[in-house]
């Protein structure tokens, strides 16, 4: 069975994201979809919320779980049973620092390998990091992620106002 592990922030899940899982999971037999704590990023949402969201958008994927790890990723994909770990890559500049992060990865355990996807080019801007900035500033966030993760974004994003 083909497993691969596919690591990110996902703060939150935009739909680049998703495009990305979708061809993850017609490419693996199973995908698991592995949320890093992160604490360094200070997410806005908690580990739990980014997994919910992530959870509540893959329903309809049999073949894709979700679950979270801490520390090195590699250790984490070698505990999946896996030495694949699937990346998306939008732009040159996302080339760039993946290519390290791959090296980096297979320097720290040479067995792993690196799959990368590119999403539709429609997603291909996307980035979670500039969702929540437009969200902030009252933007229509609709067509960069789903309608439950707009909502969300958008109570999160009012609570932090109070
Ligand atoms: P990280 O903090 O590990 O970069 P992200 O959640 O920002 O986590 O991204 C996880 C992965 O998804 C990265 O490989 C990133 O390049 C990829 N990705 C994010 N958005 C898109 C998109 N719109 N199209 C293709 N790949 C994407």
């Amino acid at each position: 069975m083909r497993v691969a592990v596919y690591p990110g922030t996902f703060d939150p899940i935009t739909l680049g994201h998703l495009d990305v899982i979708q061809r993850g999971s017609s490419i693996f037999d199973r995908l698991v979809v592995a949320v890093s704590r992160n604490p360094g990023k200070a997410p806005l949402f908690s580990l739990s919320e980014r997994i919910e969201m992530i959870r509540e958008s893959v329903t309809d994927l049999d073949n894709v779980d979700v679950d979270s790890f801490d520390g090195m990723v590699v250790d984490y994909v070698l505990s999946q049973q896996t030495n694949v770990i699937l990346r998306g890559i939008r732009t040159v500049a996302d080339f760039e620092y993946e290519f390290q992060m791959a090296l980096t990865n297979r320097t720290l355990q040479t067995e792993i390998e690196t799959v990368f996807v590119m999403a539709s080019q429609q997603y291909s801007f996307l980035n979670s990091r500039l969702i929540k900035e437009i969200a902030g500033l009252g933007g229509d966030i609709s067509t960069f992620v789903s309608e439950r993760v707009s909502k969300r974004l958008t109570s999160k994003l009012r609570e932090r106002e109070h």
